[in-house]
């Protein structure tokens, strides 16, 4: 080791003290995602409260990491929770398992399944890490009323899903909340 090393490790400290720090500050400084991040899923509803999943398991066969479980169930007249034949009874997805790949959101056929912008996923607890139905379901927006309820929108699903952005603007739903199936989603 030569006598001048020692100010030259220095020298290296110094320089380095006035360079653009490059450490995140996370979580007192949260990133912005992409729009278009893959975050938490969310199951999307129906201008006028109803879900949007009709329980295919669709995005469970999709799912290269086996993460989704879903559950069909039937609606009845006196208990109707989507337009329809069929809901999503019970629903819930591992994040423990998920890798964020969207294909569950590329294989709905209802567009009730989203991707949020939402990453803080980690915790202490496995059992936290499976999401719920409860959970997942978009939250209900002013003019929306809790399932189960009659279909207000319309006679049928063909009026739901067909003429849903028109049975949307005639409901008073914002414009920027319509997209094609006639409601609020998360980025896809
Ligand atoms: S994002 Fe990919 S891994 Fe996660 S639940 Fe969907 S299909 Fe499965
Ligand atoms: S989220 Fe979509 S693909 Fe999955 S069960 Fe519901 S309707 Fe089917």
């Amino acid at each position: 080791m030569g006598m001048l090393d020692p100010l030259k490790g220095f020298g290296v400290t110094l320089s380095t003290m006035f360079k653009k720090v490059a450490t995140e500050e996370y979580p007192e400084v949260k990133k912005v995602t992409a729009p278009r991040y893959h975050g938490r899923h969310q199951l999307n509803r129906h201008p006028d409260g109803l879900e949007k999943c009709v329980g295919c398991e669709l995005c469970a066969w999709a799912c290269p990491a086996d993460a989704i479980f879903v559950e069909g169930g039937d609606n009845t007249d006196e208990e109707r929770y989507s337009p329809g034949e069929r809901y999503g009874k019970d629903y819930q997805i591992n994040y423990l398992r998920c890798i964020g790949c969207g294909l569950c959101i590329e294989a709905c056929p209802t567009r009730s399944l989203t991707m949020t912008n939402e990453f803080e996923l980690a915790d202490d607890d496995r059992r936290r890490l499976i999401y719920t139905k409860e959970q997942l379901l978009a939250p209900l927006l002013p003019g929306m009323e809790a399932p189960p309820h009659p279909m207000r929108l319309g006679e049928n699903e063909q009026d739901y899903y067909v003429h849903g952005p028109e049975l949307a603007r005639r409901a008073g739903v914002p414009e920027g909340r319509i997209v094609e199936t006639g409601t609020e989603e998360a980025g896809r």
